[in-house]
């Protein structure tokens, strides 16, 4: 699974960012339709919970979000091109 933010409720506040052990979120760079600089999921593979399907580990960025902007995303469902490089 990897996190992913929900653009209608983050307003930039980047406690995420701050959050992640593991540097997952970055300061966004571009403004929403809310007119914040929403934070990005730049760096998912990096998640604990990175090819997890159940039983989810820490969590903080879940848990620390003030907007409940973050969830969990399926993997398979990014819609993007899986990654096989190596
Ligand atoms: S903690 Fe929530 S509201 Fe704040 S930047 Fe991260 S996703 Fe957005
Ligand atoms: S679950 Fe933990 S490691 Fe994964 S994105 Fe959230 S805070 Fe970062």
């Amino acid at each position: 699974m990897r996190p992913d933010i929900d653009l209608a409720y983050c307003k930039g506040c980047n406690i995420c960012v701050y959050m992640c052990p593991k540097k997952c979120f970055s300061k966004g760079a571009d403004i929403s339709e809310r007119g914040y600089f929403a934070a990005v999921v730049a760096s998912p593979e990096s998640c604990f919970n990175h090819g997890r399907t159940e039983k989810l580990i820490c969590e903080l960025c879940i848990l620390s979000c003030p907007d409940q902007a973050v969830s969990w995303k399926p993997e398979a469902e990014e819609g993007e091109d899986v990654d096989k490089a190596g």
